[in-house]
């Protein structure tokens, strides 16, 4: 499909290109509030929606259902945060023989895998260590 070209459109992508922070639709409507008055939400939306039908970005449903977005489009694993929420890229090798195994076991022919692993990032941890000490006194 063509889509006339959006100057909000190329910001919105540049600033997902640049970051691993994986923001949500609201994060990046507020971050670009303060120098785009007149852009809205809905705006926001809008853009992400078009971007991902060009394959530029791709959309992370993730076990809260809130979806993130990311300006990476090499494959690549994820690290969730279950108490913070912080996703970051996670550069493990990518298994290319998982594709092949579950072709084997499924009738699908496989396009490709994602995965993520959830847990407790090394900010998070630091805190509840501290809370337990803080507690012990
Ligand atoms: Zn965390
Ligand atoms: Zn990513």
């Amino acid at each position: 499909m063509e889509y006339r070209k959006s100057r909000h459109r190329d910001r919105i992508l540049q600033f997902l290109k640049d970051t691993n922070e994986h923001p949500s639709a609201e994060c990046i409507y507020l971050k670009f509030k303060k120098e785009i008055p007149e852009i809205s939400l809905g705006t926001v939306y809008r853009n992400l929606k078009i971007l991902q039908e060009q394959g530029c970005i791709q959309k992370l449903t993730l076990g809260d259902g809130a979806e993130r977005f990311d300006g990476q489009m090499t494959t690549h694993y994820h690290l969730v945060c279950e108490k913070c929420r912080v996703i970051d890229d996670f550069e493990m090798p990518h298994y290319n023989q998982i594709n092949e195994d579950a072709e084997k076991m499924s009738r699908f022919k496989i396009t490709h895998h994602r995965i993520e692993f959830y847990g407790i990032c090394e900010k998070c941890q630091n805190k509840t260590e501290n809370q337990g000490s803080k507690k012990e006194k």
